[in-house]
């Protein structure tokens, strides 16, 4: 299998894409084609535990790793995991179901790729014959550093460094990223929002001179961030797993359309739905949910991206993002695979913030998409009623999904349409939110991460994770705070 860029002709195999990370062009790597699922997989599927089921849909994109290898290095990812099952669906009543990922090592759903990725990186190395030493860039809005140090720490031949906005994520995402300990990773601060990070990380990358000074230096540059394809096909096997799941415990029939609701920030898990969908998964919709920050929402119902907008601080950081990088993805295919199309439209978002599709790909998506956002007000009345209803905690991230999830049931109400069973997908544990979580329950707030976390802990009887107990007095290694154009200054340090 080969991988295009989304806007030219590059095309490369997908150990040379995920080492890369993002095209020469600017692009990102997508698939030449998507490889189908047949309804005999899917019924061997059901046979499989997570990580065979992960290796599959792993096996049929990146097709030159071994696949004994790769099922290898999946399944002592997946061990990682607190639970014997790394993706569970958890049935809250008949039609409604919870996919949780958030048991990996830092309690978020990057960690269903990340604990993957330096695998795929380094056998990608080794097949490219790539000598260098790989230097990691993530940007994040607070989940995808902490599971990018924690999958890449003390890996050989790589080095990790994050850059987080300031202000932008909660406490515990913070301290969570800032006590990493290791020999190769390192934690940056930077003044301005999750948009400044991930352009300035963007900006490292599309430039030649950055690349030439981090090659003197011995350093290939790659990205843990979902523009990477090294971490969006590991998302592809959950939904994929989900669905196996619903089949195994008779609550469909092969065939039976499932929607997905998906809180979404830089598009990634949502898109990973849509190739699975692409693959031949009877996927019927997929919810969308956005925060304050809804650029996603109305580009969804009128076709115009537009990013020049006030940016809204949240209880769901993960979310707050105006440029939703890997829409960029959903465009290309729109737009009929035509890379000149989405390179005139990345262009337009660069230069003037904003692009539009044209009323057929509207069309098209709404088929497809349905999209939504919620207040901050909304979050917490949903996370409050949901526990009062069904005794099940959610995260502020799955909060905002589950009060779209509520409009989209009346809006097939309101039009009598049918409904499918559908499938939430809880991309946090809500021990990760500590405070935001305990004012939703019970409108108590809390100046401290772990009083917040004891709290939650006696209302609700869920397990408080390993990985947040152990941080709690651990020393903060990290304090640097940089503008964006200091960045470059701190990779290029950090590189010696
Ligand atoms: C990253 C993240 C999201 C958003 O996922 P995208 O793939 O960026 O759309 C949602 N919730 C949580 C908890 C996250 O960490």
């Amino acid at each position: 299998m080969q991988f295009l860029s989304t806007r030219g002709e590059e095309r490369v195999t997908g150990a040379r894409a995920i080492v890369q990370g993002i095209a020469q062009d600017g692009g990102l790597f997508v698939p030449e084609r998507f490889p189908q699922v047949s309804e005999e997989e899917i019924s061997q599927m059901l046979e499989m535990d997570y990580p065979e089921r992960a290796a599959l849909i792993l096996g049929k994109y990146f097709d030159e790793y071994d696949g004994g290898k790769l099922l290898e290095a999946v399944r002592a990812a997946y061990s990682r995991f607190e639970t014997d099952d790394a993706a569970p669906l958890v049935r809250i009543e008949d039609g409604t179901y919870i996919l949780e990922l958030f048991h990996g090592p830092t309690c978020a759903f990057k960690d269903m790729a990340l604990t993957v990725l330096p695998y795929l990186l380094a056998e990608g190395c080794r097949l490219t014959g790539v000598k260098e030493k790989i230097l990691i860039l993530a940007a994040t809005s607070g989940d995808t550093g902490k599971a990018a140090l924690e999958g890449f720490k003390d890996a050989e031949g790589v080095k990790v460094m994050t850059f987080y906005p300031e202000e932008g994520v909660s406490k515990m995402q913070k301290l969570q990223m800032c006590t990493t300990e290791g020999n190769n990773v390192n934690v940056v601060a930077v003044k301005g929002n999750f948009d400044d990070c991930q352009a300035g990380v963007k900006r490292i990358f599309a430039s030649e001179e950055c690349n030439k000074q981090l090659a003197e230096k011995g350093y290939k540059l790659s990205s843990a961030n979902s523009i990477n394809i090294g971490r969006l096909i590991p998302q592809v096997a959950y939904y994929f797993s989900a669905y196996c799941d619903l089949l195994s415990s008779g609550q469909i029939s092969y065939g039976d359309k499932v929607d997905f609701a998906v809180p979404t920030g830089n598009f990634g898990n949502i898109l990973a739905a849509y190739y699975a969908k692409q693959m031949g998964l009877p996927v019927g919709k997929l919810v969308c949910a956005s925060n304050r920050n809804n650029v996603l929402t109305d580009f969804f119902r009128c076709g115009t991206y537009d990013s020049k907008r006030p940016f809204f601080k949240t209880m769901s950081p993960s979310m707050d993002i105006l440029v939703s990088s890997n829409l960029e993805r959903l465009i290309f295919e729109l737009s009929g695979r035509n890379a000149q199309v989405t390179a005139e439209r990345m262009q337009a978002l660069s230069e003037k913030g904003k692009y539009s599709v044209t009323r057929e790909e509207v069309k098209e998506m709404q088929e497809v998409f349905f999209a939504g956002c919620a207040s901050e007000d909304d979050t917490v009345e949903s996370i409050y009623e949901f526990f009062i209803e069904y005794g099940y905690p959610m995260d502020t991230h799955t909060g905002v999904a589950m009060s779209v999830v509520g409009a989209y049931k009346k809006s097939l109400e309101d039009e009598n349409a049918e409904e499918h069973p559908i499938v939430v997908v809880s991309t946090a544990s809500p021990y990760k939110f500590p405070q935001d979580v305990l004012y939703a329950l019970t409108g108590n707030d809390v100046k401290d991460s772990y009083k917040g976390v004891k709290r939650i802990n006696l209302l609700t009887a869920m397990k408080v994770p390993e990985c947040l107990k152990a941080i709690r007095y651990k020393e903060i290694l990290f304090k640097k705070v940089v503008t964006p154009q200091k960045m470059f200054d701190e990779v290029l340090a950090f590189a010696d």
